[in-house]
């Protein structure tokens, strides 16, 4: 007999209907689907959305949307804490089951167990699922049973347990609710900019969206797996997968990605299959990111290494950020990066590191600062990935670079864009009266950074 009161699918940070597991027991279920995906910018100590990030989710929910109602299933759009939105919506339809994929930041899951204990007592059925990492982050302990700090023995712990499930294939179809509730319109949210517009350059860069997505890394799988360990580094090249803001906003769930490259490594000649490897490795990154976040859930405020409590960072110069953030600092792979970033909303990852590495050492500014700026700016920005990788560079994080080991931006811009391609590609007036003097000079600066770091070692 087929169960009349409809199953609620919460679409969160899983945007996508290939294997999305909340989706698919939604439709195992036999009830009829509700979808609803909600922007809570009311939870307490839910970071709210910075402008590039808002911009891809608009796109990526026009495109959910239309997903969905091919499958006969309507997107319904809300907005408010999600403690009172999602039983709300619930009582409306007079659902009976609630689904959704799980979230890893200490805010998102004190709400989702908030809200799971309070469904159930009211008779819903509730199940959450993984879908958005390889390896759920608590199942991957040390042999004392504690999180990893480095990690390579992590990734070995990863790969040491069995692999990662196979991904589901999206359903062909569903049985969409016919019930009717309010909807929000999506423009209604203003997500995009208008006054000024200043997306052009991420319109032109990216198309958010599931199929995009799906292109994207048959793409790379086809064209540059193969090469990826030798020309990853280099930024003029597209050489690298441009996944993540899709992973990030779950459009491609990391099985999917996994599933191909793995297959395609397994096909490969030895040369070809060890690139591969460095792929899946890279994607062994971003799990750690979120391993450690699920243990030091305010890596984006504070030092993962406590002793750098203890960095004397000077009173911060606001002349030298605003600098850095508009790419006019007088290096040119500097400025380049951050005309990147401001452009297109992304940069490419040697670079990323390279102009932490200005902000953080040869400026002096607390990484903090440039977190922030990126969770503002970037389409991928991701409360795991950014905040540990500043932490990463500035040398208080989690398997953290040797902090005596700056980038000099210099040496950087000839072993990895020799030819200046990337520079002109991003600041055209490189080379002429227009372009500014540094602002700072590499050597002191390293010096400086250097005494500031011996202070930390002394309190360590
Ligand atoms: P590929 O080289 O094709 O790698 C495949 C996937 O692996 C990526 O899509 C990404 O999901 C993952 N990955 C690769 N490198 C890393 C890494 N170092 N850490 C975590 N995951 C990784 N990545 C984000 O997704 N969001 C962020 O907010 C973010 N902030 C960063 C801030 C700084 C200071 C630095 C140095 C790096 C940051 N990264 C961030 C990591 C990295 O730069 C990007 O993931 C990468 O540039 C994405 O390009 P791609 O998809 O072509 O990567």
């Amino acid at each position: 007999m087929a169960v009349t009161a409809p199953a609620l699918v919460w679409f969160r940070d899983d945007l996508r209907i290939d294997d999305n597991p909340a989706l698919r027991a939604a439709a195992d279920s036999g009830r009829p689907v509700v979808a609803v995906y909600l922007l809570d910018e009311s939870s307490p100590g839910i970071r709210p959305l910075g402008g590039a990030a808002r911009w891809w989710l608009h796109s990526s929910l026009h495109s959910l949307s239309a997903s969905l109602s091919g499958l006969g299933v309507r997107l319904v759009l809300r907005r408010g804490a999600a403690g009172t939105e999602i039983p709300r919506l619930a009582q409306e339809t007079g659902a009976g089951a609630v689904f959704w994929n799980r979230r890893y930041g200490a805010a998102e899951r004190a709400v989702d167990s908030a809200l799971k204990t309070g469904l159930r007592e009211g008779g819903l059925e509730v199940a959450s699922f993984a879908a958005s990492l390889l390896f759920e982050p608590w199942t991957i302990t040390t042999g004392s049973g504690t999180p990893y700090s480095v990690f390579t023995p992590f990734w070995r712990a990863c790969l040491g347990g069995p692999p990662p499930r196979a991904p589901i294939d999206e359903p062909e179809t569903l049985d969409g609710w016919d019930g009717d509730v309010p909807t929000d319109l999506l423009g209604e949210w203003r997500l995009e900019p208008t006054r000024p517009d200043w997306a052009a350059g991420l319109r032109e860069a990216w198309q958010p969206g599931e199929a995009s997505a799906h292109r994207l890394l048959d793409e790379f799988l086809a064209h540059n797996l193969a090469a990826y360990d030798e020309e990853r580094d280099l930024p003029a090249q597209q050489a690298t997968s441009r996944l993540s803001p899709h992973l990030r906003w779950g459009e491609i769930s990391p099985h999917r990605v996994w599933a191909q490259a793995d297959l395609a490594r397994r096909g490969a000649p030895a040369r070809e299959a060890a690139s591969a490897s460095r792929f899946l490795t890279e994607l062994g990154w971003r799990e750690f990111c979120y391993h450690v976040l699920f243990a030091a859930p305010d890596l984006a405020t504070t030092n993962w290494r406590r002793e750098f409590d203890a960095f004397p960072w000077p009173p911060l110069d606001g002349d030298a950020l605003s600098a850095w953030q508009r790419g006019e600092t007088g290096i040119p792979i500097v400025d380049a990066g951050m005309r990147e970033l401001w452009r297109t909303g992304s940069m490419h990852n040697r670079i990323r590191m390279v102009v932490a590495s200005f902000l953080t050492k040869n400026l002096l500014i607390d990484w903090r600062e440039g977190e922030r700026w990126f969770w503002d700016t970037l389409v991928d920005a991701d409360q795991a990935a950014n905040a540990f990788n500043w932490q990463w560079v500035a040398g208080s994080g989690a398997d953290a670079a040797p902090y005596f080991r700056i980038f000099n931006p210099e040496l950087q811009a000839k072993k990895f864009d020799p030819h200046g391609e990337y520079v002109r590609q991003n600041v055209p007036e490189w080379g002429t009266d227009a372009y500014p003097e540094p602002i700072v000079d590499l050597a002191v600066t390293r010096k400086a950074a250097l005494a500031a770091y011996d202070v930390v070692k002394r309190s360590g």
